[in-house]
C-alpha cells in the first residue's frame, strides 16, 4: 500500500493574521510622510488597532452573511471614528479631512474588507458631507447630529437604472406642490441602500435644464411610497448592502430640500472631490496591506528547494508592486495636500482616482499570481482582495470618465 505523505501546506497568512512587516527595510511608511504629522501618525495606531481587532477577525463570517451587524456603526461612533472631520458641536471630534484620510487609509490597510470600508465611508464621506456643507441648521440637528452617533444610517442616490456616467440624465422627478415634493422614479447600485434611514437623493425639479435642473431632497426610509425594491447580488464587496430602490409619491415637505432648488449639480461636484478621493486614499491602504502580506508569503512559501521570494522572477514582480504603490501613494498624498489646502484640486484628485484603482487591482491579481493555488482559495483573502479592487474603475466615475475629465482640462 502506498503511504500517504502529510499534506503539507504554507501557513495562511492572510488578512486576518498579518502584522505589519518589518521585513519591508523602504516601505515608505516608517515615516510621516506630508501632508501627515506625528498626531496623525497616533490616529492611525489607534484606528488600526480597533479595526485589526475587531473587524479583521470577523470579516470572513460578514463576506458569508453578505452584511456587517448595524451595531459597527455604533461601535465606529463611539470611538469618534464617524466624526473625525466634523465640529464638535455635532457631535464630531472636531478634526480635519487629514484624519478622516487616515481612517480611511487604515481601515482599508488593516480591516481587508472593501465591503465594510465601502459601508462605513458611504455614510461617513459620502451621504453626511452634504448635509454638513449644504444644510440648514435643523437638517443638520436631523440627520447629522444621530448620523455621527451612528443613530441613523445615510446613503447618496445618484445612480438609476437609465443613468449613472450621464448624471443630466436623471429621470426621477419632484413634482412641485403646496409645502413640497412627491417623487417618483428610482435609484440603483446605492451603497447602503437597504438599510439607510436618509437617503441624500439627486431628483429632477424641472424636465429642462439639463445639468441646473437637478436638486437634492432627503428621503427617509418610512415615507410612504419608498421602497427597498432588491439588494443586488455583486461580484465583490460583499458584505456591504447595494440596494435598488424605487419611490412612488412620495410626499417629501421643503424641509428636506438640501441646498437650492436647481442647484443640487454644485452638490454633486463637491461631493465628487472628497469621494474620489477617499477611494484613491482606500486603495492606498489596500495595496500596502497586498504587499505586505505578498513578502511574508514569498519569504514563507518554498519551491524547489528555497523561498519563491528568492527566485528573480518573483522578486522582481514584489519589486515592481511596491515602486507602483509608492507612485500611487505620492500622487494620492499630494492631492490630499492640495484639497486640504483648498486649491484648485480636480486635475489631481482625478489622476490620483484613475492611478490608484487601477494599480491596485493589478497590485492584488500580481498578488494572486504569487499565491499559486493558495490565493484562488477564499481562506486567503487575496481572491477577495481582487474582486474587491474591481469596482474601483467603475465606481465614483469610471476610468473612461476620469480620462475625459482629464483631457478636457487640457483643452481636447
Ligand atoms: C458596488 C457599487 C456601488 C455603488 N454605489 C453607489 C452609490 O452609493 N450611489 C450612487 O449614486 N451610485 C453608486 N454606484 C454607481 C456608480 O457610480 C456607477 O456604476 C458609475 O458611475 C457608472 O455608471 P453606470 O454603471 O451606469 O455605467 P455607464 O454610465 O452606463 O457606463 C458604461 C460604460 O460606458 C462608459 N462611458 C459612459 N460614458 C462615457 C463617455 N462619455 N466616454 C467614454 N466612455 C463612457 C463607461 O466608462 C463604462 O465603461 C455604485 C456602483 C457599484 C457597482
Amino acid at each position: 500500500m502506498v503511504q500517504r505523505r502529510p499534506i503539507s501546506r504554507p501557513t495562511r497568512v492572510g488578512w486576518r493574521r498579518v502584522q505589519p512587516v518589518s521585513v519591508i527595510k523602504d516601505s515608505g511608511v516608517r515615516a510621516t510622510p506630508p501632508p501627515f504629522s506625528e498626531e496623525h501618525e497616533e490616529l492611525r495606531e489607534t484606528v488600526g488597532r480597533f479595526v485589526a481587532n475587531e473587524i479583521a477577525p470577523n470579516v470572513d463570517e460578514w463576506e458569508e452573511a453578505r452584511e456587517f451587524p448595524r451595531e459597527l456603526y455604533g461601535r465606529c461612533a463611539e470611538l469618534g471614528f464617524l466624526g473625525l472631520k466634523f465640529p464638535e458641536i455635532y457631535g464630531g471630534q472636531g478634526g480635519t479631512h487629514l484624519h478622516d484620510a487616515i481612517w480611511v487609509e487604515e481601515l482599508a490597510r488593516s480591516g481587508g474588507s472593501g465591503g465594510v470600508a465601502a459601508s462605513l465611508n458611504a455614510h461617513t464621506s459620502i451621504a453626511m458631507p452634504p448635509i454638513f456643507n449644504f444644510g440648514t441648521e435643523e437638517q443638520k440637528q436631523r440627520w447629522l447630529v444621530p448620523g455621527i452617533a451612528g443613530e441613523k444610517i445615510g446613503a447618496l442616490g445618484i445612480t438609476e437604472p437609465g443613468a449613472g456616467s450621464d448624471v443630466a440624465g436623471i429621470s426621477t422627478l419632484a413634482t412641485r406642490v403646496d409645502g413640497g415634493y412627491v417623487v417618483n422614479g428610482s435609484k440603483t447600485f446605492i451603497t447602503n441602500g437597504v438599510r439607510a434611514d436618509f437617503l441624500i437623493c439627486a431628483v429632477k425639479t424641472t424636465q429642462e435644464g439639463g445639468h441646473h435642473g437637478i436638486s437634492f431632497l432627503v428621503l427617509e426610509r418610512e415615507m410612504p411610497g419608498y421602497e427597498v425594491a432588491q439588494k443586488l447580488e455583486k461580484m465583490g464587496w460583499h458584505s456591504s448592502d447595494t440596494g435598488e430602490l424605487s419611490f412612488t409619491d412620495i410626499e417629501v415637505p421643503d424641509e428636506n430640500l438640501l441646498g437650492g432648488e436647481n442647484e443640487g449639480f454644485k452638490l454633486i461636484m463637491a461631493n465628487f472631490a472628497w469621494e474620489r478621493l477617499l477611494m484613491a486614499i482606500g486603495a492606498v491602504g489596500a495595496m500596502q496591506r497586498l504587499i505586505e502580506v505578498t513578502v511574508n508569503y514569498a519569504l514563507e512559501r518554498k519551491a524547489f528547494g528555497r523561498q519563491i521570494g528568492k527566485f528573480q522572477a518573483i522578486r522582481h514582480k514584489v519589486a515592481e508592486m511596491a515602486t507602483q504603490a509608492e507612485a500611487a501613494r505620492a500622487l494620492t498624498y499630494n492631492a490630499l495636500r492640495l484639497f486640504y489646502e483648498g486649491h484648485d484640486c480636480i486635475r489631481d484628485v482625478t489622476m490620483a482616482k484613475l492611478v490608484t484603482q487601477r494599480a491596485v487591482l493589478e497590485i492584488a491579481d500580481e498578488s494572486l499570481q504569487i499565491h499559486g493555488g493558495y490565493g484562488y482559495m477564499r481562506e486567503y483573502g487575496i481572491e477577495r482582495a481582487v474582486r474587491d479592487a474591481r469596482l474601483g474603475p467603475i465606481g465614483g466615475g469610471t476610468d473612461e470618465i476620469m480620462k475625459e475629465i482629464l483631457g478636457k482640462q487640457m483643452g481636447l
